[in-house]
C-alpha cells in the first residue's frame, strides 16, 4: 500500500477531517471499484443507518428569465430552451404545495428561485414562505443566488434551516461552466451563509465535460471547507436542448457512483444526495450510489425545471431495496 493510499485510511478521530490534499482525493478515485465501495459503505454505516433515505421536495418558486449564464441551466433567459420566465409564487401557492409535500413523505421542502441574487422584497416574500413551511413542520431550505451576510441573517432570522449555493465543479473548471459570477462569489455566500448559522447544502454536477481530476477538485474543495456543507447534492448532469452543454458526452454511470463514493469518505458526517439526473439513472446505478453512501434524493416528478422520477416509482425502488424514509 502507498504512503497516500495509507493516509487515506486514517480514522475519524475527533469529527470529520478538513484537510484532504488533492493527491488523497485522487487516490480515492483510483482505488479498485471494490475497495471504493467497501470504504464508502464503512465510512457510511460508522454514522448512518444505511437503510435510511431522506427525502426533500424541490419547487421552483420563481422559474426562469435568469441573467446567469451557467452553461447547464435552462432557466438562464439567454438559452432557447422553452422555459418561460415567471413571476414570484404566491405565498398560499408555495404553502399548498408543501402540504402536499408533507403528505407525499417529505421531510424537507426546498425553495429555488431563479435569480442572480434576491431583493430586498423578494426577500421578505421568500422569508414569510419560510416561516409558513416551517410552521407545517417541515425543515425549510432555499436557493436564491448570492447572497450578502445581512440578506442570511433575515433568512436566519425567518427560521430557515439550510440555503443551498453549488460550488459546481473545480475552480479550475468552473470558468468552462459560468462566467457571470466567480468561484470566489460562491464561497463568499457560503461564508455568509455558515456565519448566519444556517446550514450549508452545497456539491456540484458531474458529466459537464469535466475531466477526473476536476471531479477531484471538487471533492477536495468541498471537504476542506471549514465546516463541512450538512448536505452535499451530487447531480448528473441533465442535458437540456438549447443549454450549451446539451451536447455534453455522456458521464459512465460508474464514475458518478465513485464520485458519490469519494464524497461520502470525504465527508463522513454529510447528508449525500442523489440529485438530479435520477430521472435517466437505471435502477441498479441508483442501488450502487446507495451503497457508496448516497442518502438523501429529491422526491418528486419535477426538479424545478426537469423530470425527475415519481413518487410510487421511487417508493418501489426502496421497497425493493429494503430502504426506508429517514423521519
Ligand atoms: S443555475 Fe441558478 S444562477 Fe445559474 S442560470 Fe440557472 S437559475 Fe440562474
Amino acid at each position: 500500500m502507498s504512503l497516500a493510499q495509507d493516509n487515506i485510511r486514517r480514522p475519524v478521530l475527533g469529527g470529520p477531517r478538513h484537510d484532504w490534499t488533492r493527491a488523497q482525493v485522487r487516490d480515492l478515485f483510483a482505488l479498485p471499484f471494490p475497495e471504493l465501495m467497501f470504504r464508502a459503505a464503512q465510512t457510511h454505516r460508522e454514522n448512518f443507518d444505511p437503510a435510511e433515505v431522506q427525502i426533500s421536495t424541490l419547487l421552483s418558486i420563481k422559474t426562469g428569465g435568469c441573467p446567469e449564464d451557467c452553461a447547464y441551466c435552462p432557466q438562464a433567459a439567454r438559452y432557447d430552451t422553452g422555459v418561460k420566465a415567471e413571476k414570484l409564487m404566491s405565498l398560499d401557492a408555495v404553502l399548498a404545495e408543501a402540504r402536499a409535500a408533507k403528505d407525499g413523505g417529505a421531510s424537507r421542502f426546498c425553495m429555488g428561485a431563479a435569480w442572480r441574487s434576491p431583493k430586498d422584497r423578494d426577500l421578505d416574500n421568500v422569508c414569510a414562505m419560510v416561516e409558513g413551511v416551517k410552521a407545517l413542520g417541515l425543515e425549510t431550505c432555499v436557493t436564491l443566488g448570492m447572497l450578502e451576510a445581512q440578506q442570511a441573517k433575515r433568512l436566519k432570522d425567518s427560521g430557515l434551516d439550510y440555503y443551498n449555493h453549488n460550488l459546481d465543479t473545480s475552480p479550475e473548471y468552473y470558468s468552462e461552466i459560468i462566467t457571470t459570477r466567480t468561484y470566489q462569489d460562491r464561497l463568499d455566500t457560503l461564508a455568509h451563509v455558515r456565519e448566519a448559522g444556517i446550514h450549508v447544502c452545497c456539491g456540484g454536477i458531474v458529466g459537464m465535460g469535466e475531466g477526473l481530476e476536476d471531479r477531484v477538485g471538487m471533492i477536495a474543495t468541498l471537504a476542506s471547507l471549514p465546516v463541512h456543507p450538512e448536505s452535499v447534492p451530487i447531480n448528473m448532469l441533465v442535458q437540456v436542448e438549447g443549454t450549451p452543454l446539451a451536447v455534453a458526452g455522456k458521464l459512465d454511470p460508474l464514475d458518478f457512483v465513485r464520485t458519490i463514493a469519494v464524497a461520502r469518505i470525504c465527508m463522513p458526517a454529510s447528508m449525500v444526495r442523489l440529485s438530479a439526473g435520477r430521472e435517466d439513472m437505471s435502477e441498479e446505478t441508483q442501488a450502487l450510489c446507495f451503497l457508496a453512501g448516497a442518502n438523501s434524493i429529491f422526491y418528486g416528478p419535477k426538479l424545478l425545471t426537469t423530470p425527475n422520477p415519481g413518487r410510487d416509482r421511487d417508493m418501489a425502488l426502496l421497497e425493493n431495496l429494503g430502504m426506508r424514509k429517514m423521519e
